[in-house]
């Protein structure tokens, strides 16, 4: 699918050179009185994962000074990377940008047997405030821009390109997620920008059935997502009961489950795709006997999935996660009523990677 492209980094100070496109890229050579192959020679450079215009060895100096000196070619610093003991890595990027300079933000790749997956930060901190999400503790600080969105996925490409994993894991990016820092489509500017990009034919070319946004159930904003890109959805749900959720997920005073249900029901779905409905088992809080029945009421059984997950402490915390065992018990009391559902295998915990963990432990570089 083509979808219309978008250069807009109206949050940018200088137009970023990872939100550029193709036609977008073509215009400015043609600008700049340059061949028309020059954009698609900068175009590969970027898909690559090479931003810095000194490294863009077929390009000539005086149009690559001039690159670096117009456009923001590296939105973001790599400050730090972590890897687990299964292969999760852990990306740390301080942004570039005069406004949110050396604010942190976080990215995560994920290796499994036959696929590389990238969680992406789509906002510093987040502006909703879940009490059991490490990241809602952060605050708000601001939207990353759809160039500072791509250049995660490009840094960590350059990064496996560099340093492949060495065992039998995936060793190349072929799925994302926005289900890092902050609430995607809170961020519709950069999150519908950041996915022009990347299911730019001419470019990443990733399709709709690899890319999922997570959303904690911000309706309209799922009825538009729908509308221009339907990629899979998540919805960060922890609960059934609309007194409940209005506690853990505090945008359902705003958009109950019943909005949320008719909202999801006319999502448009891929052929055999399901939307996943993220549940955090939290003792006491939403794993009773009453949570699963309302859960097991809410679910259509046809297009969603449950995605059972465990609980990843931080320093100060409020919750526990539950017990394994009746993680386990909840996973059967789903499946016996007809529904599909998994507990999600937590990935990273060891550097503080996993769902729900990611907040970055320093604010700010200079
Ligand atoms: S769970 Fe998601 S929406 Fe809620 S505070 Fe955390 S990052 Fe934001």
């Amino acid at each position: 699918m083509t979808q219309t492209p978008t250069t807009k980094t109206a949050t940018a100070d200088l137009a970023q050179l990872s939100a550029l496109n193709l036609p977008a890229l073509q215009g400015l050579m043609e600008a700049w009185m340059q061949p028309k192959f020059r954009a698609k020679q900068i175009y590969e450079w970027c898909n690559k994962g090479v931003l810095n215009p000194t490294l863009m060895k077929n390009i000539p100096e005086l149009l690559r000074d001039r690159l670096a000196s117009s456009l923001m070619c590296e939105p973001l610093r790599l400050i730090r990377r972590e890897c687990s003991a299964d292969g999760t890595r852990k990306y740390v990027f301080a942004l570039n940008r005069p406004r949110l300079a050396g604010k942190m933000v976080e990215a995560v790749f994920i290796p499994e047997e036959k696929r590389g997956t990238v969680c992406i930060s789509s906002q510093v901190g987040c502006v909703l405030d879940c009490p059991f999400c490490h990241t809602g503790t952060q605050g708000f600080e601001g939207n990353l821009s759809a160039g500072e969105i791509v250049a995660q996925i490009l840094a960590i490409k350059a990064d496996l390109r560099d340093e492949p994993m060495t065992d039998e894991l995936h060793n190349s990016v072929t799925h994302i997620v926005y289900m890092g820092m902050g609430e995607p489509l809170a961020n519709e500017e950069g999150v519908h920008g950041s996915l022009a990009i990347l299911m730019d034919e001419d470019g990443l070319n990733l399709s709709r059935r690899r890319i999922t946004v997570s959303t904690s159930g911000l309706t309209p904003q799922i009825e538009r997502l729908g509308a221009v890109y339907p990629v899979n959805l998540a919805i960060s749900l922890h609960s059934a009961i609309d007194e409940k959720r209005d506690v853990l997920v505090p945008i359902n005073r705003k958009h109950p489950l019943q909005q949320l249900r008719d909202c999801l029901n006319a999502y448009p779905l891929a052929t055999q795709r399901h939307i996943t409905l993220e549940y955090v088992l939290l003792d006491g809080a939403n794993d009773q006997a009453d949570d699963l029945a309302a859960l097991a009421r809410f679910v259509n059984p046809e297009r969603e999935w449950v995605n059972l997950i465990q609980f990843n402490p931080y320093p100060g915390s409020p919750y526990r996660g539950t017990a394994k065992e009746n993680m386990n018990q909840f996973a059967q009391g789903l499946i016996s009523k007809g529904i599909r559902a998994t507990v999600r295998r937590s990935r990273g915990q060891d550097i503080m990677a996993a769902c729900g963990q990611l907040k970055a432990d320093t604010k700010e570089v200079s």
